[in-house]
């Protein structure tokens, strides 16, 4: 079974306890307007152009036997891509000398993550760490997440994922029992900001979130903290209520704003007015959210972590 990924990183420290190698799957069904990660939301793999990096050599126009690339003098990009004619063959990408050609991500087989994911598996052991699959959303290839889970649990490593639980809770049920931890996104307890900002509903991660709980699996609840948005004193005690109610034993812990990612969207092109002034939280700001969830009597993780926004 092959899966389409962004990548593999070994040694994290961030997605569960101690050391881990973590899986970054394509695809994720919200559209998150702060989403830290933009390379990942879509599932297909997708050559992007980067023109910071492009000294027009026309190299990689000459290369591609199916017409899937335009070169533009006159307008920005000089490099248009076409994909409904992108075959994925990698020969542009390959004869450009400067790498302003790049895929956002890579087919490979369940086993050959699997065992990726597990040469590690010593650290993992002295560490009391092991892996963890995010993305994108690991709900969103399921078949292929709860394949490389039930690998590495084959060989006894702690495994966890990484979700925004946004999927039939038929989805969701089939990972209880190759997941040792969820941790799992809520973002917006207001339904109506929910859609404005996810482009969906909180009702079905709601939901699941509920079910979740009444199974007692061990759960980790993250809130991006994304100013003026989530990071609101009313946002962050209404979901301490929704937690405190529904998930009462829960730990939670609140995820800074990481600025690094408007990078991502200058590489691709796209717009970064979304985040024009935006300003990770100080350390006081996020102490008092943090307490109005221990006002609650939720147990809250002291870090001060930011998103995760890995580099190209
Ligand atoms: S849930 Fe995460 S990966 Fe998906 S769009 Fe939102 S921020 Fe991006
Ligand atoms: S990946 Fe292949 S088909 Fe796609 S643009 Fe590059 S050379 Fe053309
Ligand atoms: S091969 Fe690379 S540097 Fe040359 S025109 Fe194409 S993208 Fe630009």
């Amino acid at each position: 079974m092959d899966g389409a990924i962004i990548d593999i990183k070994r040694f994290t420290l961030h997605d569960g306890p101690g050391i881990r190698s973590t899986l970054f799957l394509k695809g994720c069904s919200l559209r998150c307007a702060w989403c830290q990660n933009p390379e990942g939301v879509d599932a297909a793999i997708n050559l992007w152009y980067f023109g910071n990096q492009c000294i027009h050599c026309c190299q990689c126009e000459s290369v591609c036997a199916y017409g899937a690339l335009l070169l533009d003098e006159e307008h920005e990009p000089f490099v248009q891509i076409n994909k409904s004619k992108c075959t994925r063959c990698g020969a542009c990408m390959a004869s450009c000398p400067t790498r302003a050609l790049s895929f956002d991500g890579k087919t490979i087989s369940a086993a050959a993550a699997a065992e990726a994911l597990l040469r590690d598996v010593e650290f993992y052991r002295q560490s009391g760490g092991g892996i963890t699959i995010s993305g994108g959303d690991p709900l969103v290839q399921h078949d292929f997440a709860i394949e490389v889970l039930r690998l590495c649990k084959k060989e006894k490593v702690h495994t966890a994922v990484e979700t925004c639980l946004y999927a039939d809770y038929e989805v969701l049920e089939r990972f209880i029992p190759v997941t040792d931890l969820f941790i799992v996104d809520l973002k917006l307890a207001d339904d109506a900001m929910h859609r404005e900002y996810t482009h969906r509903s909180n009702e079905l991660i709601k939901s699941n979130y509920v079910r979740l709980a009444w199974k007692k699996v061990d759960l980790l609840t993250r809130i991006p903290l994304i100013p003026n948005i989530t990071a609101t004193e009313s946002n962050i005690a209404a979901l301490a209520r929704f937690i405190r109610e529904e998930n009462p034993d829960g730990r939670v812990e609140l995820m800074n704003f990481n600025p690094l990612a408007v990078n991502k969207y200058v590489l691709m092109n796209k717009s970064t007015e979304f985040f024009e002034g935006m300003k990770p939280l100080s350390a006081s700001e996020i102490e008092e959210l943090q307490k109005l969830l221990e006002s609650e009597g939720l147990s809250v993780v002291k870090e001060h972590r930011r998103l995760r926004s890995e580099g190209r």
